[in-house]
């Protein structure tokens, strides 16, 4: 861990702050350096509450004169990895959005939550390539790709980005667009926040207010067979489906309704999002009608700004632990794999094992950086798992190892920025999310623009000199 002698250089940074800093073992230092995931344990030297632009450029600059780190949190679901000594930037107090009607475009602060863009787009009519969760961070997500489940019609939300305003390592504001600074701009749709810290950002909406999606839960018996329809039916829809199929061992917690509580199911899911939502009926029901009656179905036409109820991922706080693969495709032997390790007689304790489908507007497009490997990849895999006690983590851990494992020959290798673990085992797993040549790119934009690696606390593209 790095160290600091922080003494009266941190009055004279409080005092210019508009937002506040808190040094270990200060009131209000856990609480502002607590991570979304209970899992992700950190210890800054001091956390600076920004609330605005000029925190932000005064924590860089304070960082820089100690000589350590700087790590930045909006919500703590993705950290790449914990910032131990350093100096975290808090943006959660940044959550402004200004939508534009007119231009179809959202700025939004460092800290913004989908939950705060999607009302805000919806009175006009308008939609951002949310996640799965509308509880992440805007910025956040954004720097790792961002896709969900518009994802296969519009793409990355890395590549709606327009214009960022972003703090550098020099402690310098720059406005960064195709037009101004375009390295840099380059390098931020995907490059994990790996050259300075984004206190604003301005991305694309598109006119969308409604789409046909949900889930049709079968036994965990029926694992094979539904994977295999899924398989089959997946390999030709359009662009407007984002699919996946779900192993999910639902929690058998109270506010959880029957059958569901409890039960360990095989999911497919999905989500139409083209001119008419009512097609998607059409267009699900070989998933909903193939395989006899499923447990529940809740697949319909429902409001854009209710799909976070596709994915049900937990809103509160959680302790997990989760990894990821890119698959090649799902071929026989790779179902055999994944009922193997997921199924019914596989003593899975993840909580959901998903595979999701890439392609359509997902497909690499190589002006673009690519955060998801070199486009072999027809599907991703994320597993997760509840990890409240050292035990727990353990045999989920051992879990997803045997799931990397079982999976092996059908991987790709690639990685994807935003689904990779904490603490990534360094520099091979960054690596592998990017093609070859756009890795050496985000290099040489690290040597320039942050040669001490500065923000080192992420998914961390480390500048030629420091590489292992
Ligand atoms: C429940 C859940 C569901 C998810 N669903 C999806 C999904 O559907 N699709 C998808 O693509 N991803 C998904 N993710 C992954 C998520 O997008 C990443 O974890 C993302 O990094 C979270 O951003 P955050 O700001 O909320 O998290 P934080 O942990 O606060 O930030 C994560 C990282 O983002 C970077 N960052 C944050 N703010 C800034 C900034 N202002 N400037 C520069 N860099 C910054 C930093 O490197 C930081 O370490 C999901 C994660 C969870 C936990």
């Amino acid at each position: 861990m790095e160290t600091v002698g922080i003494g009266s250089t941190l009055e004279s940074l409080r005092a210019g702050l508009k937002g506040t800093a808190y040094a270990a073992g200060e009131e209000g230092y856990d609480e502002a350096s607590r991570a979304w995931n209970l899992s992700a344990h950190q210890e800054p030297a001091v956390v600076v509450m920004a609330e605005g632009a000029v925190d932000v450029i005064a924590a860089v600059r304070f960082a820089r004169d100690l000589g350590v780190g700087v790590g930045v949190m909006a919500t703590g679901h993705g950290l790449g990895a914990p910032c131990d000594g350093g100096v975290l930037v808090n943006t959660s107090r940044m959550r402004g959005v200004r939508v534009d009607p007119v231009a179809r475009t959202a700025r939004v602060e460092a800290g913004a939550l989908w939950t705060d863009v999607i009302p805000e787009a919806q009175a006009h009519g308008l939609a951002g390539l949310v996640g799965s969760s509308s509880h992440v961070g805007v910025v956040g997500y954004t720097m790792g790709g961002g896709f969900g489940w518009l994802g296969r019609r519009y793409g990355l939300n890395a590549a709606s980005v327009l214009e960022a305003d972003v703090v550098t390592a020099d402690g310098e504001l720059l406005r960064v667009s195709a037009g101004e600074h375009p390295d840099l701009f380059w390098g931020l749709g995907g490059g994990g926040g790996n050259f300075g810290i984004v206190t604003s950002l301005e991305f694309r909406l598109y006119p969308i207010t409604a789409v046909y999606g949900g889930n049709v839960f079968y036994p965990i018996e029926k694992a094979r067979e539904v994977l295999e329809l899924y398989a089959r039916w997946s390999a030709d829809l359009p662009q407007e489906m984002t699919t996946a199929v779900t192993f999910l061992n639902v929690p058998p917690l109270p506010d959880i309704p029957e059958p569901l509580r409890g039960g360990s199911f095989v999911v497919v899911r999905g989500c139409y999002s083209g001119e008419n939502p009512e097609d998607g009926e059409e267009l699900f029901r070989p998933a909903r009608m193939g395989i006899g009656d499923p447990v529940m179905d809740t697949f319909g036409v429902m409001p854009v700004a209710a799909m976070d109820a596709i994915s049900m991922d937990p809103v509160d706080p959680i302790a997990s632990v989760q990894h990821s693969e890119m698959l090649r495709d799902l071929s026989s032997g790779a179902i055999d794999a994944l009922v193997e390790v997921a199924g019914p007689d596989s003593g899975s304790p993840l909580i959901l094992l998903e595979i999701r489908q890439l392609g359509g507007a997902l497909a690499r497009v190589p002006e673009r950086l690519s955060p998801m490997g070199g486009g072999k990849a027809g599907f991703i895999m994320n597993g997760v798992g509840a990890a409240f006690t050292p035990e727990m983590a353990e045999g989920v851990k051992a879990h997803l190892a045997r799931v990397g494992e079982a999976t092996r020959e059908h991987q790709t290798g690639e990685t994807y920025v935003n689904f990779m673990e904490l603490d990534a085992a360094g520099e091979e797993r960054v690596r592998a999310a990017y093609p070859t040549e756009d890795f050496e790119r985000l290099v040489a934009l690290k040597d320039r623009r942050d040669p001490d690696n500065l923000f080192r606390f992420n998914r961390n593209i480390a500048p030629t000199r420091d590489a292992k």
